[in-house]
């Protein structure tokens, strides 16, 4: 029988990474043969947790059927955000914490959804589920997940089960929570050697409303000016994602972890449609957020909401 593979979500976080690697731990106990694997290398602040807790990458692919039928997938499920060849693939599982979209599957699968702010905060009620004990760096990798997905319980999508998860397996991880939470968050935000290609496309999801293409590309932050300082150059790397991939709208959100608001560019010919989602106005396509740091709650809804309008006007 060939592996399970399970997988996160194109240009993976931290959540999607360790998720991918807390779930294979959990279903290999449980008696599968599964693997972790990822759409993506690991960012720097996923790198942080992973050395921090001796833990390899998981391989990365970008196909999945060449070496295997069968995949559970974490942290997402629309198709768009999967592997390549997710079609030709029997989903077994997913565990997730988003909307649905376009997702559908032709067997009966186990799905478990839960509007929390972290597939580690469901990926934990499994194993007590299934009593099977978290050695303390399975549980140190599934912290980071937690800290990484709510900003250190930051952002709007933190919900109390994410903080007392994040307690406990903060407890076997044996680290203190809030030191460790600041130094992951912090690793996360060192993007100086990072090209303008790279910071648009470390953290950045695809969307459809309608008929429009979007993409919501975003990067953490403790200083504004460590990004808007390279504004131009962001701008033209953004430009050509726009003409090689036809978006209507790209949006970049720079968030800054401490303060929890973000500054945006907007780009596209649907661009001005962020003005009517967030109430504001764009100046040289640039606009500010107060208190919005989370994609998921605060940007993709208002947007679709927007965009939606803006069809029907046409
Ligand atoms: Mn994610
Ligand atoms: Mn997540």
């Amino acid at each position: 029988m060939s592996k399970i593979l399970i997988i996160g979500h194109l240009n993976p976080d931290t959540d999607s990474i360790t998720s991918a690697i807390s779930l294979s731990y959990l279903q290999n106990k449980l008696g599968k043969n599964t693997e972790a694997v990822a759409l993506g290398k690991p960012n720097e602040e996923t790198q942080y947790a992973l050395n921090y807790f001796k833990t390899e990458a998981p391989r990365v692919i970008s196909r999945a059927s060449d070496e295997t039928k069968e995949v559970m997938l974490v942290d997402h499920n629309e198709f768009q955000q999967a592997v390549s060849d997710i079609s030709e693939l029997t989903v077994l599982a997913v565990i997730d914490h988003h909307r649905i979209a376009n997702f559908q599957t032709i067997n009966p699968l186990y799905y478990r959804a839960e509007p929390v702010g972290c597939t580690q905060t469901i990926i934990l009620k499994l194993y007590k589920e299934h009593g099977i004990e978290i050695p303390p760096h399975i549980a140190g990798l599934m912290l980071s997940g937690i800290i990484s997905d709510t900003l250190l319980f930051k952002s709007p999508t933190c919900t109390d089960e994410d903080i007392k998860a994040a307690q406990e397996l903060a407890t076997i991880a044996g680290v203190d929570l809030n030191d460790y939470g600041m130094e992951l968050l912090k690793a996360g935000t060192n993007l100086s050697g990072k090209s303008a290609v790279e910071l648009i496309s470390l953290d950045a999801k695809s969307f459809e409303v309608n008929d429009k293409k979007i993409r919501v590309a975003q990067v953490n932050t403790v200083d504004f000016n460590d990004i808007f300082s390279r504004k131009e150059e962001i701008i033209n790397a953004i430009n050509e994602e726009i003409s090689s991939n036809h978006y209507n709208l790209f949006l970049f959100v720079a968030t800054n972890v401490l303060d929890s608001d973000s500054r945006i560019i907007a780009l596209g010919d649907s661009y001005l449609s962020a003005e009517r989602a967030f109430n504001i106005h764009l100046t040289e396509n640039e606009g500010f957020l107060k208190g919005v740091v989370s994609r998921k709650k605060q940007i993709i809804p208002q947007l679709t909401v927007a965009l939606s309008e803006e069809t029907v006007s046409q």
